[in-house]
C-alpha cells in the first residue's frame, strides 16, 4: 500500500515485483511489507508454540516461521496450521521429506536452502508438491551455508548462487518464489540485495541474520533494513535477535514506521535529558513505552524534560508533555496547550488521553 518510491524515477522493486501469496498475505506490489518472526522453542511443543504464534500476531506479526527439525516437529505442523492466526512458514534443512510433510500439513510457504538438499530429484519432488498445494517457496541463500566454497563469498557470488537456483526452479515451471540472501555482515548483505533486486522480479525477503544480542541486533537490522527499504527493496522483513521474538516484531514495526511504510505505530519523542531536567522523566518514558508497545494506532507522544526543546516538541505531537519545573508540566493535545498538570499525575493523564485516542 505504501511505497516511498512513488515520487522518484528510480524503479521500485517492491511495487514492480511479482506478487506472491502466502496464504492470505500477499508479498509484493502495493501490499504492505509483511512482518515475520520465528518461534524459538521446539515446534513439537504444539500448545506453547501456538500461544507464542498468536501472541506475535496480536503484536503485529503477519507471518510466523517454525523450524522442522525432526519427525515430531513435522507431525506437529498440522495442528499448528489449524490453530494459528496467521500463515505458517516451515523452515526446512537437509531433509526433503519434511518439506513435503509441511506442505501437506497446511504450511503456506516453506523456506529451504537448496544447497543443503543434496539430491536434485528430491528438490523436484518438493517443487511438484508446492505446485499441487499452491505453496510459496523461499530460496534462502545464507553466507553461513557456503560450505562448497572456501572463504567469504562476495555479493556477486551470493547473487550468482541465488540466480542459478532461480533458473533451476523456473526450469521446473515454478515461479511462486520469494528470495533471500543473508550474511552476518550487513554491508555485504546490503550490496547483495541491491544487486539481486536489479536482476530479478521475485519478492525479496530481507533481514540481518545472526545479528547477535538485542542492542547489537537492532543496530545491524536498522543499518541494513532502512537503506534497503528506502531503495524500494524488501517485501517482507525479519528482525533477527538472539532473544525475545516479541521484541523482533516490535523492532520490525518501528523500522517500517521510520521508513514510512507502516503507520499503525505509536511514536514516542523523548529528549535525551540533561542537567536542566527536574523530574524523573526516564521512569515516565519507560512506563509509557511499555504500555504502548502493543498498541496499533497512528499516534505521536512527546515527553520532554524542560522548556528548551520541550515546548516545541510537545506542541508538534498528538499528545505532548513538557516538564517545566520539579512539580509542574504542561500538557498539549494536537498543538493546543490544554492544562498545567502535577508531575505526579503525568502517567495517569497520559494514559487517559492515550485511551481516548486509541479508542477512535
Ligand atoms: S529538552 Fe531540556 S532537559 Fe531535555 S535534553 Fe533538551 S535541554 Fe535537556
Amino acid at each position: 500500500m505504501f511505497c516511498c518510491f512513488k515520487k522518484t524515477r528510480e524503479v521500485c522493486h517492491r511495487t514492480n515485483c511479482y506478487q506472491v501469496a502466502v496464504g492470505d498475505v500477499i508479498l509484493g506490489g502495493y501490499h504492505n511489507v509483511a512482518i515475520q518472526s520465528m518461534i524459538k522453542i521446539k515446534t513439537s511443543n504444539v500448545d506453547t508454540v501456538i500461544n507464542q504464534i498468536n501472541k506475535l500476531v496480536n503484536l503485529g506479526c503477519d507471518l510466523v516461521r517454525v523450524a522442522v527439525y525432526d519427525e515430531k516437529d513435522a507431525q506437529a505442523l498440522k495442528q499448528i496450521c489449524i490453530k494459528s492466526k496467521c500463515p505458517i512458514i516451515a523452515d526446512i534443512h537437509f531433509n526433503f521429506l519434511f518439506a513435503i510433510k509441511a506442505i501437506e500439513a497446511g504450511c503456506k510457504k516453506i523456506r529451504i536452502n537448496p544447497d543443503n538438499i543434496s539430491d536434485i530429484d528430491q528438490l523436484k519432488q518438493i517443487i511438484e508438491k508446492a505446485k499441487e498445494y499452491k505453496v510459496a517457496i523461499r530460496i534462502g541463500i545464507n553466507g553461513g551455508s557456503a560450505s562448497k566454497n572456501s572463504g567469504v563469498e562476495t555479493q556477486n557470488q551470493l547473487v550468482k548462487r541465488m540466480l542459478n537456483w532461480v533458473n533451476f526452479f523456473e526450469k521446473q515451471n515454478f515461479k511462486n518464489l520469494v528470495l533471500s540472501i543473508k550474511h552476518s555482515d550487513p554491508q555485504l548483505t546490503y550490496k547483495a540485495n541491491v544487486l539481486l533486486s536489479s536482476k530479478t522480479r521475485y519478492p525479496i525477503h530481507i533481514g540481518a541474520t545472526e545479528a547477535g544480542p538485542n542492542d547489537l541486533a537492532i543496530v545491524k537490522s536498522c543499518s541494513l533494513l532502512l537503506p534497503l527499504l528506502n531503495k524500494g527493496i524488501g517485501c517482507t522483513i525479519r528482525v533477527s535477535i538472539n532473544g525475545d521474538p516479541e521484541q523482533e516484531v516490535y523492532i520490525a514495526r518501528a523500522i517500517l514506521n521510520q521508513a514510512g511504510l507502516y503507520h499503525n505505530f505509536v511514536d514516542i519523542i523523548a529528549c535525551p535529558l540533561c542537567g536542566r531536567n527536574k523530574f524523573n522523566t526516564i521512569k515516565i518514558v519507560n512506563k509509557v513505552h511499555q504500555y504502548l508497545k502493543d498498541k496499533k494506532c497512528h499516534l505521536s507522544i512527546a515527553i520532554m524534560g524542560c522548556v528548551v526543546n520541550g515546548l516545541g516538541e510537545a506542541n508538534l505531537a498528538d499528545i505532548g508533555i513538557c516538564i517545566v519545573s520539579t512539580t509542574k508540566s504542561i500538557l498539549f493535545i494536537k498543538g493546543k496547550k490544554v492544562k498545567t498538570i502535577n508531575n505526579n499525575n503525568i502517567n495517569s493523564e497520559l494514559k487517559a488521553y492515550i485511551t481516548k485516542f486509541t479508542k477512535k
